[in-house]
């Protein structure tokens, strides 16, 4: 998970400036020493800190906190914003051309990422937003590249162009742009060659490219786990090719987060997109102000929401609305609970999404058991129809051959159908509530 380390620190700090009825400048610098360290510790610019520190603390004993009834909540609301502002502030989206297609340059060293980016791209853009994008292999010098964008293109059903690995790159990205025109595709996402470091050849191929293809955006694509590094590449890339914008890949195994904090004071370069996993629909926009909610342990659950939105289907939410409503929800309706919640990614890193989750004891190390989920589900499909529509009529036998059936144990059977029980009751009390009461009904 992201930024683990510095989050744990900063709350810590946090915590204890929290509750502070009166906050003095002993204390705030007290406070700035701790952050400091942490910042240090997790790999960002040593200049970006100082910056930050002086920033924050310059508001910190400032009249907007030490006027407030609550300085120590004061503090944290200035420490939040200072995170966010230097991640970017606002988010910045992808652009859209005046006249489509939308033409998109991927650039970035070998290993960063780039190629699988690319597809997630395409696949974000059309599921989404509603885009028809088209692929197109123009790194011709790492060897499985285009057999690479061609197999991804396949997967998501989005079509690659291709002319093989002798053809000019620049020719490449022209001809495909000819071809997005007359088939009116939206977005063109150009695959484009990397290199094991930033040097001529490569910047020189790119310039051409660029100056051919007029891009409406040149991504660079850098690896977060590479820290300091990744900085210094994209200050090198943006110096001398102008990108406008910095997609962070492997920000799920990056521990520190000293890139997605640096790269943007450094560069002046947003950060659009963040890569969270091996997955293809693993890219996120990237939100400064959600992340900075998430380093510090404030939850994210606008992106919880939109996640869920992307996953459930609507109309079945609609029906098992209903289905509460009246009482006749199933065992079959709870699988098919299990199997939209299960889409949203794994369970550990959904829960810490959720605000004071940080609070909650031994939460980090929760791993939730995906197993045991598969678990549940073996179970109920080894039910018959009429079992999993009255679940009372599961008696001794049938447990029996229920566990059998899905691997498992009568003691697991029991446990499914009391969880099932108990969840039903509770439905049962929310929906009997008054109306006044329900509204106060907050998650959690
Ligand atoms: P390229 O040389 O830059 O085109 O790199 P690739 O697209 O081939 O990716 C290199 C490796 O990084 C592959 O194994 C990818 O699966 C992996 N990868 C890419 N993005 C992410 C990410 O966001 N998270 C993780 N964990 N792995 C990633």
């Amino acid at each position: 998970m992201a930024f683990e380390g510095l989050s744990e620190r900063l709350q810590h700090v946090m915590n204890r400036i929290r509750g502070k009825g009166k906050v003095t400048e002993a204390d705030v610098k007290e406070m700035m020493r701790e952050v400091r360290l942490a910042l240090l510790e997790a790999d960002v610019n040593f200049k970006v800190v100082k910056d930050f520190i002086k920033r924050v603390s310059e508001r910190a004993v400032g009249q907007e906190v030490m006027k407030s009834l609550t300085p120590g909540q004061q503090v944290i609301k200035v420490v939040k914003e200072e995170l966010t502002a230097l991640m970017g502030g606002e988010q910045s989206k992808i652009a859209v051309a005046k006249k489509p297609p939308t033409v998109v340059m991927m650039v970035g060293l070998q290993g960063a990422g780039k190629t699988t980016t690319t597809g997630k791209l395409a696949n974000l853009l059309r599921k989404r937003h509603n885009r028809k994008p088209l692929l197109v292999a123009a790194d011709v010098y790492r060897p499985a590249a285009i057999k690479q964008l061609e197999t991804l293109g396949k997967q998501l059903n989005v079509p690659v162009f291709s002319l093989g690995e002798h053809a000019n790159p620049v020719e490449i990205a022209k001809q495909a742009l000819e071809r997005a025109k007359e088939e009116h595709y939206d977005y063109v996402l150009i695959d484009t060659a990397g290199r094991l470091h930033v040097d001529e050849a490569l910047m020189d191929e790119l310039k051409q490219m660029k100056e051919a293809v007029k891009p409406d955006e040149i991504f660079l694509v850098v690896d977060a786990m590479t820290g300091q590094d990744a900085v210094n590449v994209a200050q090198s890339f943006h110096e001398q090719l102008g990108i406008t914008g910095v997609i962070l890949t492997k920000l799920d195994g990056d521990t520190r987060g000293g890139a997605a904090l640096s790269i943007r004071a450094v560069t002046g370069a947003p950060i659009k997109f963040a890569g969270l996993g091996e997955k293809l629909d693993a890219l996120e926009p990237f939100h400064p102000e959600r992340m900075a909610s998430r380093i510090l342990g404030m939850g994210d659950v606008l992106t919880l929401i939109e996640k869920a939105q992307a996953a459930v289907d609507e109309e079945k939410a609609k029906e098992l609305e209903q289905k509460m409503r009246t009482a006749t929800f199933t065992l079959d309706d709870f699988l098919d609970q299990l199997g939209q919640v299960r889409k949203l990614g794994p369970l550990d890193e959904i829960l810490k999404m959720l605000p004071g989750a940080n609070k909650i004891k031994g939460l980090d190390s929760i791993q939730v058991d995906e197993k045991q989920i598969a678990r549940v589900e073996a179970i109920i499909r080894s039910m018959t129809k009429e079992e999993k529509m009255h679940p009372e009529i599961i008696n001794g036998s049938r447990k029996k051959r229920i566990a059998k059936g899905s691997g498992t144990t009568v003691q697991e059977v029991n446990r499914l159908l009391k969880q099932f029980d108990d969840m039903k009751k509770m439905m049962k009390m929310m929906t009997n509530m008054p109306k006044g009461k329900k509204k106060g009904f907050r998650f959690p």
